[in-house]
């Protein structure tokens, strides 16, 4: 995030840029209610490190900034650990590997507020979001008079005025997109510091990858574009508590030769050049020059769970599909990157069928050959989660797993990668039950939200005990978060 003017804002991704008529740096609660009772009339939002492709900071009014209420407190268990929300995930980490502790669960990179990633149900793979480990919250928010108050939030707590049980309470302020109001801080599950092992290994296809799974818990895999080929990045809890020696060549290799040369090469051929022959070449010949196969290592969990993916300004929207509808997702995914990819390419008859149900053939005529994918599709298994509208919120007895399916474009002007992922996220979302990620490029809205999230009329009921004028609701909110009756 940063700070033109005083008051003129813009994310990470450079797609969301405002002005604010007060940006606010409180340094404590008391300073955080003066500004919520100075406000109660206008729009209030937070803005943690602006890593989400969204509006979901936007407030033309008060815009608060927490970087100074970043304390951290381990407790006496050292099973939890309460934290400022504006600390930053790379400080919390330091911290509490210090203690020979760690966050059961982390994103790729570290630069985001935690109470901006657990907003929005930040996740790695191969374990849950990061809301989930969220024991309790503080949260700055209206009482029922609309005066500004801190209502603390936890399983063991009183609910709201009886009227909610405590547990529901904790599972919609756990992954709340700043809809209950200000986080002041939050409690969270550590873990003991553990080691990770990990290789890259090449499969044929979708079912080589899954079967991988079991015995490598923790990978995430990438659908490489043009050659349609898999990498498994295969991730194990290691035996061993103790780093490989090679592991810190491998640690400079991963950011000389993928964080920055593949990058390099990425923006050079797509965004530079913008030659689709380039991009090709480099997906179906140059990549496994980059990736070395087989080599094994074991690290600390942060050092490899963690990317400097944040290096280069980039575009992300991610789909979350469960397990049972994978595998047409990517079929989709890949049918729609060719055809966008070659005007001449003809899409299978089941694609086809799915295009036609949902009444994307204008879209699809429209994106025919104007967009070359130039960036690895990346695929992370999310386990569901205690939370009431996460992208892996269970509802009922449901218990399958969630895969995130990762979209980004490193070339600008974005309208045309906007126009197939839209359609992407449209036909996923409609035919197979897809959620968007609450801290990426949001392109849906209205009715295919509300069927995206079965959670969504018991997370307005809280959120109205919350925020009972509406101030925390800005356009993104009302038009993601709002009843029919409300937008
Ligand atoms: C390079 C990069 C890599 C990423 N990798 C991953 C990944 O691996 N996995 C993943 O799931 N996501 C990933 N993300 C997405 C990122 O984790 C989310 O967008 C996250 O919300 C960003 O945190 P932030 O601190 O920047 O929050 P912001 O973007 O500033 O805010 C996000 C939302 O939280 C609200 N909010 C923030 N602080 C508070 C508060 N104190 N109280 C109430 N509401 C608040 C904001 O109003 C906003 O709605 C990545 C993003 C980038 C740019």
């Amino acid at each position: 995030m940063t700070g033109e003017s005083p008051k003129t804002v813009t994310n990470f991704g450079r797609n969301i840029r405002f002005a604010a008529a007060a940006l606010c740096r409180p340094r404590s609660e008391a300073e955080v209610l003066r500004i919520l009772e100075a406000h109660r009339d206008g729009t209030v939002r937070v803005v943690g490190a602006g890593h989400s492709w969204n509006g979901g900071i936007e407030s033309p009014d008060a815009l608060l900034d927490l970087r100074h209420m970043r304390r951290v407190r381990l407790h006496e268990d050292r099973a939890r650990v309460t934290v400022g929300a504006g600390c930053r995930i790379g400080d919390l980490l330091a911290h509490l590997e210090r203690n020979g502790l760690t966050l059961p669960s982390i994103g790729l990179i570290d630069r985001q507020t935690l109470a901006g990633a657990v907003a929005t149900a930040t996740h790695g793979s191969g374990g849950h979001s990061m809301s989930h480990y969220v024991d309790a919250l503080r949260i700055a928010c209206y009482g029922p008079g609309g005066a500004a108050v801190v209502r603390t939030v936890d399983s063991a707590g009183p609910g709201i005025a009886g009227r909610h049980d405590p547990d529901l309470v904790l599972r919609a302020a756990r992954c709340a997109v700043g809809a209950l109001g200000v986080v002041l801080e939050l409690t969270l599950r550590c873990v003991p510091q553990y080691y990770v092992r990990e290789r890259c290994v090449w499969v044929g296809d979708l079912d080589e990858a899954l079967e991988r799974e079991p015995g490598a818990p923790l990978q995430q895999f990438y659908l490489i574009p043009h050659s349609w080929e898999y990498l498994v990045h295969d991730r194990r809890v290691a035996a061993s508590g103790r780093r490989t020696g090679a592991a810190a060549l491998y640690r400079v290799y991963w950011l000389v030769v993928i964080d920055v040369l593949l990058h390099l090469g990425i923006k050079l051929t797509a965004s530079l050049l913008r030659s689709r022959r380039l991009v090709h070449l480099l997906y179906r010949r140059l990549l496994r020059l980059f990736i070395v196969p087989g080599w094994r290592v074991t690290d600390r969990s942060d050092r490899q769970l963690l990317m400097r993916h944040d290096l280069f300004r980039h575009l992300e929207m991610e789909m979350f599909v469960r397990r049972a509808h994978l595998a047409e997702a990517l079929e989709f995914v890949t049918e729609i990157l060719r055809a966008a990819d070659d005007a001449a390419y003809e899409v299978s008859p089941e694609v086809w069928i799915h295009i036609e149900q949902t009444a994307m053939q204008p879209a699809f005529d429209e994106l025919r050959g104007t967009c070359v994918h130039h960036y690895p599709i990346c695929v992370r298994r999310v386990l569901p989660d205690g939370t009431l509208i996460s992208m892996s919120s269970c509802h009922g007895t449901e218990v399958e797993d969630w895969y995130a399916i990762s979209l980004i474009t490193y070339t600008e002007p974005r309208e045309p990668f906007e126009r197939v992922a839209r359609l992407i996220a449209t036909v996923l979302a409609r035919a197979h039950g897809a959620r968007l990620h609450w801290g990426k490029w949001f392109p849906l809205g209205g009715s295919d939200v509300e069927r995206m999230y079965p959670g969504l009329p018991s997370f307005r009921q809280v959120r109205d005990d919350f925020d009972p004028g509406g101030v925390f609701r800005n356009a993104f909110l009302k038009d993601h978060l709002a009843g029919a009756d409300e937008r």
